[in-house]
């Protein structure tokens, strides 16, 4: 059978999750300014999951969150302290 997870995918980049891609950008849009990162610490973070060995299918492994989801407040934190 074959494995269709995606090691170091986010959502955007996998087919299909509408509906977790469509509760993100609602998660996005209901954030205060000063609830969410700014969009260049997002990236960054992001870039950190990315590079991660905990991430699977767009999910931590380590906390089970969606990391596009996770990474939006600004005071979450990474499980393993990378951001
Ligand atoms: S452990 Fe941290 S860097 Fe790794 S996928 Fe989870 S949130 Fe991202």
């Amino acid at each position: 059978m074959a494995d269709n997870s995606c090691k170091r995918c986010l959502l955007y980049e996998m087919a299909g999750n509408e509906d977790v891609k469509s509760q993100l950008e609602k998660t996005k849009s209901l954030m205060s300014p000063g609830e969410k990162v700014s969009d260049e610490k997002y990236e960054k973070r992001l870039s950190q999951c990315k590079n991660c060995d905990s991430l699977l299918n767009a999910t931590c492994l380590k906390c089970g969150c969606y990391v596009e989801i996770r990474a939006l407040a600004d005071g979450a934190r990474c499980p393993s302290k990378k951001w």
